[in-house]
Order: structure tokens, then sequence, then C-alpha cells
């Protein structure tokens, strides 16, 4: 099945259970909170707050995602995206668990022909809240007795895994995750407790259904009763059932990501074997080549919605993208621009699900392309700068300060990975130490600046209007945090 064709089936199998087809947002969140769409529900919010009143009470939808935290991840395991896409269903006040846990597994193994996605029963495990005396029991109940799955594949799990808040006082409530068996070839029995590679999460279950009144942690608040109306929330990775039904190792193998992939190893000559096999010799070319096919049609995505490179906030997410896309290029050997190959590539994946990035292709490429050989441009004067501070170190102390790598990097946007290289191939190290300490004082300046900044302007608002005008933040999912630079 293709990406396209799991989508359709998603609307349609949501429509014909009276819930009306939204629209994907906006990558840029009309939440000011939020840098990014990091769910589906996110532009729901104000209708799950009671904040506005919704115009059905069912809805269904296929929302374009960044997930800027997991970017590490990405080409290491085999179902993180920077950018993914989030198939949901959502009830207003109107249907609840006994509706959505049996719709949920209907879909998944209802056959294709029959207008499901055929999996093999035996295949999923699913989680329910439980911990010490607090136990969604409801849960459990369905999945066990109305749906039929067998106890043992009934994994209870706590407040970490599965429970759902916003960080503040307000809507709160168990999950439920539903995982898919991949298989022993892909690890360890035992269910996604024991090896969550093996066993895939795919869909995410959310029962809104308490209100909470203090929120000290995300596993510490205090609830304070039901909630008026109760709602649900659900969230499919896209990309992670394509890889299932697609029948491919990792979701940059489907058919949305991977013609960018083979794009970028055609254009390097490092022939990809997908491996996530890290003591296997091809293992960092495979996650160079996956994480460029990731990164290279977030870039597309993002700056399809608007966002342009820049230092700060989506700018510089969007910019280290572009960085990283080129860098790992060039560690597989190819210094010229890349992005004219792999961008149209790219394009032709999304297209025919996204027509405007085929239509506003000119101004998404201009964009794109100029950053690209911008970064070039500082790789190209930084590099003159390194060899000379390298034909210093090599008369003097053999190896390169802390303070040079420092320099690099903040007057030329140089990155330290490139230093390190470079330095290596001239025999040379560099005191890194000094570089990361460096570093984090830059760092703490800035962070400095941006509270005294912040003090002079209101922050979110979100539930401010439920909880006495108090300004408060939206701080259920990722925001950006503690990334290493480019
Ligand atoms: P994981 O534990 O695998 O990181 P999650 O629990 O953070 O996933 P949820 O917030 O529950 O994810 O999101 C709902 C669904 O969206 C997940 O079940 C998964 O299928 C999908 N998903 C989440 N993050 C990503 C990502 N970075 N790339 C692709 N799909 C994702
Ligand atoms: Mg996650
Ligand atoms: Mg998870
Ligand atoms: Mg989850």
């Amino acid at each position: 099945m293709k990406s396209q064709d799991i989508a359709r089936t998603w609307v349609d199998f949501f429509s014909k259970r009276g819930h009306t087809p939204v629209p994907s947002a906006s990558l840029v969140s009309a939440d000011p909170s939020l840098l990014f769409t990091v769910a589906g529900m996110v532009p729901f919010i104000p209708y799950f707050t009671a904040q506005q009143e919704p115009p059905y009470s069912r809805a269904v939808s296929i929302q374009k995602c960044i997930r800027t935290a997991d970017i590490e991840e990405v080409g290491q395991t085999s179902r993180h995206g920077t950018f993914f896409q989030m198939a949901g269903n959502f009830s207003f006040g109107d249907y609840f668990k006994a509706e959505v846990i049996p719709w949920a597994w209907e879909l998944l193994t209802t056959p294709q022909a029959a207008g499901g996605f055929g999996l093999d029963p035996e295949r999923l495990w699913v989680t329910v809240y439980e911990e010490g005396d607090e136990r969604d029991d409801d849960a459990r109940r369905i999945w066990e007795d109305v749906v039929g799955v067998p106890r043992e594949r009934v994994i209870g799990t706590g407040k970490a895994d599965n429970y759902w808040n916003t960080g503040q006082p307000g809507p709160g409530g168990p999950c439920s995750e539903i995982y898919y068996d991949r298989g022993p070839a892909y690890g360890q029995e035992g269910g996604p407790a024991v090896d969550e590679t093996r066993y895939i999460e795919i869909w995410n279950l959310v029962f809104m259904q308490y209100r909470l009144s203090a929120v000290r942690s995300k596993t510490d608040f205090d609830v304070a009763g039901e909630l008026p109306q109760k709602n649900i929330d659900t969230g499919l990775g896209l990309e992670r059932l394509a890889m299932i039904l697609q029948g491919v190792e990792n979701m940059y193998e489907t058919d949305q990501v991977r013609p960018v992939l083979d794009k970028a190893s055609a254009l390097s000559g490092k022939e990809y074997t997908s491996t996530e096999d890290p003591s296997d010799p091809n293992h960092a070319n495979d996650v160079r080549l996956r994480m460029i096919a990731d990164h290279v049609r977030s870039s597309l995505m993002l700056i399809s919605d608007g966002v342009v490179p820049g230092n700060e906030g989506r700018g510089y997410v969007l910019r280290r993208l572009i960085r990283r896309s080129v860098r790992a290029m060039r560690l597989m050997g190819v210094e010229t621009a890349v992005l004219p190959e792999l961008l149209p590539a790219s394009r032709d994946a999304m297209k025919g699900v996204y027509p405007e990035v085929e239509t506003d292709f000119e101004r998404i490429s201009r964009v794109a392309y100029a950053e690209e050989r911008a970064f070039l441009r500082t790789i190209a004067s930084g590099t003159a700068r390194l060899e000379e501070a390298i034909g210093e170190a090599k008369q003097g102390a053999g190896a390169l300060s802390g303070d040079v790598a420092f320099s690099l990097h903040d007057t030329y946007g140089f990155p330290i990975d490139l230093t390190l290289e470079i330095a290596a191939e001239a025999g040379l190290s560099v005191d890194e130490q000094q570089f990361r300490s460096l570093m984090k004082e830059q760092r703490e300046r800035a962070q400095q600046d941006a509270r005294a900044k912040k003090a002079g302007h209101t922050d979110l608002t979100l539930f401010s209007k439920l909880h006495g005008g108090r300004d408060v933040r939206f701080t259920g999912y990722e925001t950006l945090s503690g990334e290493s630079p480019v």
C-alpha cells in the first residue's frame, strides 16, 4: 500500500463513522508556545481545552508534523523522522473508549480489500495504563473482552509511558498504545516493554478523561475529578504503518522518502545496504543516507510552509537540517551543491499528496539552494582559516586549541565535526573539552540574554482563561531543547 492509499483508507474509515475530514494544518503551529506542529491534535487544542466551540464533534486528519527533539534518532532507529505524518481521529465530548478501541482494531485488522490495513492480529500488542492502584480497567476490559486480545498481549505500563497531560493544569488522561511485532529477526521476544525495535509503536490512543489541578511533572500531578466532556485524541505514524505494509526495513525506505535516499546514494557512489547494525562497516554511510533523505524532505516541507533559514527558532531548525544534509553528503565525498539533485527527488515523491510543493517549487528551491550555497562558502572560508591554524599548530603545540575550533564555529558557523575531520587528516587532535566549555559559556550567555528579553513580552496564554487569567505555557509535547550545534 502506498502512503497515499494509507491516508485515503484512514480518512474513508473514519468519514464513514461520522468524522469530518479536516485538512492538515501548517507545520508552523498556530500555537505560539510551539515551534512546530508536533502532533495531530495541535490544531484542535482550543477545542480540547474548551476555549472554542468545535464546529464538529468528530474529526479525522492526516497532519504534517515536525519533531526536532527526535533529530538525533533519525537514521539510527528505523522509525523516527524529523518530518512525519500523523493520522488521527478525534472526539470532542462525543464517543469514548468503547468506540475508539474496537475501531482501531477493526481498521488495523480488516483485510485491505474490505477497507482496512490487513495486519495480522497475532502480531499486535497493546499497552494500558496501570500504576499502583490506579488502573485503566475500562481499557483493559475492552481490549480483552470486547476485542478479544489475549491477556498476555495487553501490557500494563505506568505514567511515564502511558499518561498524557499538557504539563499544566487542565485536561489529562491515560493512553493505550498499539505495537506491531516485526518478528524474531528484529529483536528479543517479550513485547514492547522488552524491545521497542522489534515491537514497533504505531498508534497512540489518548483518553482525555480527567481534570488535573496541579501538575508538578509529567508523572506527578493531582487529579481533581472527571472532565464534564471527555475527549479522544489518537495518532498513528503514517510512515511507520507504511514501512510495515510496504515490507521495508525502516521509514526512510518507504515510497515518499526512498527516492531521495537513492538519489543521494547515486550521487555519492555509496551503495545503500539497509543495515541497522552499528558494527557493520556500511552502517555509517547507511545512517547518513537515511538522515539525508529525512532532512531533505523536512526542509522541502518546511520551506513550503513558509519557513526560511535563519539563526533562531524555526529558521535555525531549517538551517540545521540543510547543513546536516550537505555535511553528510560531504562526508561521503560529495563537495559540490547537492540540493539541486536531492530536492527535486523529494518534490516528486511528495507532490501526489502535497501539490503545492510542485506549484511553488520555484520559490522553495530558490530558498534552499541559496542556503546551501551560503553554507558551501562558509565551509570554504572556514577551511582556509583552519588550514592556517593547522600550519601553526604543526610548528608549535601539535594540537589545535579549543579556542580555534570555537572561533571557527562562532565566526564562520564552521561545524565542529568538520574541524575534527580536517584536523585528523592533518594528523592533529583538537582540544574538544575546551571547545565544549567555550560553547557552554556562550550558550549560558545567550540564555541570560533571552531571559532578559522575555521578561518584556507575554508568553502563551493558552489555558489562561480556564485558570484565572494566569499566564501558562503548553508544554505537553516536545519543544526544541538542548540541541548541539550543526
Ligand atoms: P516513540 O516512543 O516511538 O518516540 P512517541 O510515543 O513519542 O513515539 P506519540 O507522541 O505517541 O509518539 O505519537 C503518536 C504516533 O506518531 C506514534 O505512535 C508513532 O507512530 C508516530 N511518531 C511519533 N514520533 C514519530 C517520529 N519522530 N517519526 C515518525 N513517526 C512518529
Ligand atoms: Mg517519541
Ligand atoms: Mg512512545
Ligand atoms: Mg506514544
